[in-house]
């Protein structure tokens, strides 16, 4: 049977695998050896599902959002990764990545974050265990994202400022590689999405997993069935998608649903829809689609959602759409903002911007009276309260 699983050197159909420099082969072979069997130990698991259960407090509600779906005419299910620990479904992955780090007998922790919040999750567990975690940032997103910068102080983080460049993410990541280059022996490089070389996007995945584990039971015991019609999520780099994907990849009466950041429109050259813009290419050791210019230079993303802001999307996710496993809709700023504030309205549940991109789907694709859509409510929208204040002009 096909399979939309990466296989065991990390592809999905094209994309994926692992285009890394010579430099940081020891690194990534290291772990591409050990992660499968490390995972599989009855005592990684254990502590994993303990750590989950009582410092994220899992398992997450399946919540039926009864106004929202009397307004759309179909059976709306939200997925509440907005209550894990730190107000998003990342804390899942670093959880699953520091004991892995653990395993490997590191003791410190590098990571890059952009909008800061990876940066926060990872801080966050490194407190936990009492690990050394240094996070690269541009220099522009530290002055941009400063309650971030101010939370990972506080966890006992270093913030160490990438300066060259445009200073922002990408930057960031050239700082943590070169850093876990330096440092092959006691370094364990956190990546917060699905994406970079093998066998990093399989592993996310499995880490984040738990959401559509979840799903299945959570599903069977409100409608008497482990599968929905749909199950949607927004897609950065796509990791809160994989997660609630993983379990239905295989399961073709599922229709999957993606949605990207349009920004201000898909062809005003403003958007972060990597799907609808992207062509094939390499970036951060991985072959997938991303937004770049026809001479293969990366092209800056936008979207007023600091988390969608990624010029590619992870192997699955690029499998996916081109295989047409997954329908891939792109959502503007403007739908966006409407449909967070619409949730804050209807459920009494104020979202992330990023989520509120998957919210805003029911303008452009119809459901059935008798649909069961899931869909994944990555984050709340604490973080975005700024944004939220001068758009609406609160
Ligand atoms: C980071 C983030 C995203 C985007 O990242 P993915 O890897 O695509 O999930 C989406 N929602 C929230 C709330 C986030 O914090």
């Amino acid at each position: 049977m096909k399979s939309y699983h990466a296989n065991e050197k990390g592809y999905y159909g094209e994309f994926g695998g692992a285009f890394i420099p010579e430099m940081l082969y020891p690194n990534c072979e290291e772990l591409r050896q050990n992660y499968l069997k490390i995972m599989a130990e009855p005592s990684f698991k254990e502590e994993f599902d303990q750590l989950l259960k009582d410092y994220v407090g899992r398992p997450t509600p399946l919540y039926f959002a009864e106004r929202l779906s009397n307004k759309y005419g179909t059976k709306i299910y939200l997925k509440r990764e907005d209550l894990c620990h730190t107000g998003a479904h990342k804390v899942n992955n670093t959880i699953g990545q520091i004991l892995m780090a653990k395993r490997l007998g590191k003791n410190r922790i590098i990571a890059e974050t952009g909008a800061g919040q990876h940066g926060v999750a990872t801080a966050t567990v490194c407190a936990l265990m009492g690990i050394e975690c240094v996070v690269y940032m541009g220099e522009i997103d530290i002055a941009r994202q400063a309650p971030n910068v101010a939370r990972m102080k506080m966890l006992g983080a270093e913030v160490r400022p990438a300066l060259s460049g445009s200073r922002t993410l990408k930057d960031a990541t050239n700082e943590a590689i070169r850093d876990w280059i330096n440092n092959p022996v006691d370094t364990h490089y956190i990546i917060g999405s699905v994406v970079g070389p093998h066998p990093y996007p399989d592993m996310v995945a499995r880490f984040q997993s738990v959401i559509s584990e979840e799903i299945k039971w959570q599903l069977k015991e409100k409608e008497g069935r482990e599968n929905p019609d749909y199950v949607v999520a927004c897609v950065g780099g796509g990791s809160n998608a994989a997660g609630a994907y993983y379990h239905y990849l295989d399961e073709p009466e599922v229709g999957i649903i993606a949605v990207e950041a349009a920004g201000k429109g898909i062809d005003t050259g403003e958007s972060a829809a990597t799907s609808a813009l992207g062509k094939v290419g390499i970036i951060h050791g991985s072959k997938t689609l991303l937004m770049q210019t026809p001479d293969g230079q990366i092209t800056e993303p936008y979207s007023i959602s600091a988390g969608l802001d990624y010029p590619g999307v992870g192997p699955m996710h690029a499998h996916l759409f081109t295989s047409k496993r997954g329908e891939f809709i792109s959502i503007t700023d403007d739908d966006a903002m409407q449909a967070g504030l619409e949730l804050c309205k209807l459920e009494g549940i104020i979202p992330a911007i990023e989520t509120s991109h998957a919210l805003a789907i029911f303008d452009q694709k119809q459901f059935k009276k008798d649909d069961v859509v899931v869909i994944n409510l990555s984050g709340r929208g604490d973080k975005d309260l700024q944004n939220f204040i001068d758009y609406f002009k609160l």
